[in-house]
């Protein structure tokens, strides 16, 4: 290919983009204005599925007594939601480099 390719953009559409014309042998620069991985990975798809996860789990936390569970000491929910998408965002951002 040899061509330069700028790609606008480092959601699904501009990674997958940008990681092809790569392949091809293009020599690419990917713009990203907030986070590589867009919509999907920062606001919309993984992190509304990771908050139904956790508020089945907790909903699920909740009924333990009822199983003779006690979880004295358990980490709190809302340092594996930060936790979760940040290992997303950063293996993203690797795959993309
Ligand atoms: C609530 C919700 C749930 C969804 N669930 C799913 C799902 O389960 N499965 C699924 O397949 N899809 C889902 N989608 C759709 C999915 O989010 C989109 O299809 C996908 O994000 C589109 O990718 P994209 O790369 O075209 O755009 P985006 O992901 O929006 O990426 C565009 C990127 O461009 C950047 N950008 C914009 N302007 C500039 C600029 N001027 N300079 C530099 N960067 C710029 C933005 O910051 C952004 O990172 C969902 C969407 C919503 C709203």
């Amino acid at each position: 290919m040899g061509q330069h390719v700028v790609v606008i953009g480092g959601g699904p559409g501009g990674y997958a983009a940008a990681v092809r014309a790569a392949q091809l042998g293009a020599r690419v620069a990917l713009v990203e204005k907030y986070n590589v991985g867009g919509t999907c990975l920062n606001w919309e798809c993984i992190p509304s599925r990771i908050l139904k996860e956790t508020a089945d789990r907790l909903m699920d936390a909740g009924r333990r007594p009822e199983f003779g569970i006690d979880l004295e000491g358990a980490p709190r929910a809302g340092e594996g939601f930060s936790q979760a998408l940040s290992v997303l965002s950063r293996s993203i951002s690797r795959s993309s480099r």
